[in-house]
């Protein structure tokens, strides 16, 4: 029994490595080529990574490690442990936090071409919203699914989308096929990139029609017959109703990922025209890990009525967020809380990958701006860049090792960037659901670990009821004042290597 038991581990172990390495490749390609497209505005955060020995005395370390820490010890020592431990999680990702089944991608009766795509992307077994929503999506049932993040719902929805394609012998010629609409820009590019990799063996065609982007080559592609369509809903909106020969009369299969989200104010209004000019018979599904009320209403319009296949595989789950994630928050003066964030990513950079949520753009920009002014290598996404900048930053911040991200909301939604260690929400999220989706940027997949921390100033704690109240388990951290960065101290160091700079 123990040897099967090492047996199964071991083979769980190579998958995931095959998977790292199938998924690394495809984000080099997909790097290199964007680089080309585009201007790099930052240093490769992964140098920093070969400086991993190179100690700031400045750094302090966050509470959440100190707790796990001897006082006495030397730095030297404890960042060996660090890694020890980071070791020690990476052997441990293989434990699996329950979202895969026993059931293979082979036993689906899917086409050849497809399984082939599937097998590069070094994948075996299905997951459980895969096992429960792939079969009645390839029956041609209309479909609401609900699955935790980072649970495999792109591939829940891509998978029947390609071999409905495949199965109708579409052709460019017969236009639209599948349009599958997402909230933001980068969650339709990523998106875009796996139904690609799928269709890599097919003739069928895939394309995206996104906000920001060159709306002219985006209607010579429609033009020529774009079978799986990805699109984020107002660009996609713009084309129903101004591309003259785009064909979305043979549309089969309409998908809204992120459900919810595209249900919110500023989209709902596009929604219901898009739903107007799109043919009714036709085969709809709409996937989230946070459902609502609207939700539901959505799919009492958009779905065929008392038919439609409901799954929400985490129903009755204690925790509504990953195993693997530790999630913590600590209650900051409002007067400490920036030497907080600077002592947090000083004490992390070039060790880990983190990602910080902002409330609003002109913030992020705002601490953007100061980090690269005293030199704490940092990139940003939100709205109101040049989406060009935009989509190179994701790129870059995707398959970096290492590196610090502040963002906006923008980035909370649906994004699967590889080996996040660190969620930190710098300001509080709006709500409940919203704190799902922006840690859930980080555990995702099979046994995969990530930390989240949440910074409260002491008026806003009574928001720890409400993530309670949603079955989200978070833990206090203690904030130590004497353990936060000297600001003096390092100002002066700061100033004076810009100094010795201008001197030599
Ligand atoms: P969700 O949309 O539910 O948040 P994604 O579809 O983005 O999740 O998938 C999360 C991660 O899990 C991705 O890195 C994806 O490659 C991986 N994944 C998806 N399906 C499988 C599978 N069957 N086996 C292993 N990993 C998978
Ligand atoms: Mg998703």
């Amino acid at each position: 029994m123990a040897d099967l038991d090492l047996d199964l581990e071991q083979q769980k172990k190579s998958r995931k490595r095959e998977r790292d390495e199938a998924k690394k490749k495809i984000l080099k390609k997909l790097a290199i080529k964007q680089e080309k497209e585009s201007i790099l505005i930052h240093d490769e955060p992964n140098q920093k990574k070969k400086n991993k020995k190179n100690k700031d005395v400045n750094v302090v370390k966050s509470k959440e490690e100190e707790e796990e820490e001897d006082n006495g010890q030397e730095e030297e020592e404890e960042e060996e442990e660090e890694e020890e431990e980071e070791e020690e999680e990476k052997g441990e990702e293989t434990s699996g936090n329950g979202i895969m089944t026993g059931e293979t991608f082979e036993s689906l009766n899917l086409s050849d071409k497809t399984l082939k795509s599937i097998k590069e992307l070094g994948f075996k077994f299905l997951t459980e919203i895969q096992a429960k929503a792939i079969p009645p999506l390839m029956q041609g049932e209309d479909l609401l699914g609900a699955a935790r993040t980072g649970s495999g719902k792109t591939l829940a929805f891509l998978i029947p989308a390609i071999e409905l394609l495949y199965n109708v012998s579409f052709t460019p010629r017969n236009g639209t096929g599948v349009i599958i609409i997402c909230p933001t820009r980068e969650l339709a590019i990523q998106s875009f990139l796996v139904a690609k990799e799928l269709l890599k063996y097919h003739s069928q065609t895939v394309g995206k029609v996104i906000g920001g982007e060159n709306r002219k080559k985006e209607t010579e592609i429609l033009v020529k017959g774009v079978n799986l369509l990805v699109a984020t809903p107002g660009r996609l909106l713009d084309h129903l109703q101004n591309t003259n020969g785009f064909v979305f009369k043979n549309l089969k299969y309409l998908v809204m990922d992120e459900a919810d989200r595209i249900l919110e104010q500023n989209f709902e209004e596009d929604l219901k025209k898009i739903i107007k000019i799109l043919p009714m018979t036709r085969q709809t599904s709409l996937f989230s890990a946070t459902q609502t009320s609207q939700v539901k209403d959505l799919a009492r319009v958009s779905l065929k009525e008392h038919e439609h296949v409901y799954i929400d595989v985490d129903e009755g789950r204690k925790e509504v967020t990953n195993e693997g994630l530790e999630q913590g928050y600590c209650v900051v003066p409002s007067a400490k809380r920036l030497i907080f964030l600077l002592t947090f990513l000083k004490r992390f950079l070039g060790k880990k990958k983190i990602m910080v949520f902002f409330s609003t753009c002109k913030s992020t920009k705002f601490h953007a701006e100061l980090f690269r002014y005293i030199k704490l290598d940092c990139l940003e996404i939100r709205r109101g860049m040049d989406q060009t900048k935009r989509s190179s930053i994701f790129f870059q911040f995707n398959k970096a090792e290492t590196g610090i991200l502040l963002c906006t909301d923008v980035a909370s939604r649906g994004l699967d960037i590889p080996h996040v260690d660190w969620i930190v929400q710098y300001d509080p999220p709006e709500d409940a659901k919203t704190y799902i989706h922006r840690v859930g940027r980080t555990a995702r997949g099979e046994g995969a670990k990530g930390k989240a921390l949440l910074v409260l100033t002491p008026n806003e704690l009574q928001f720890i009821w409400h993530l309670k109240a949603e079955k989200i388990p978070v833990e206090q951290h203690e904030f130590e004042e004497g353990k936060l960065l000297n600001v003096k101290s390092f100002l002066v160091k700061y100033f004076c290597s810009f100094l010795k700079g201008l001197l030599h």
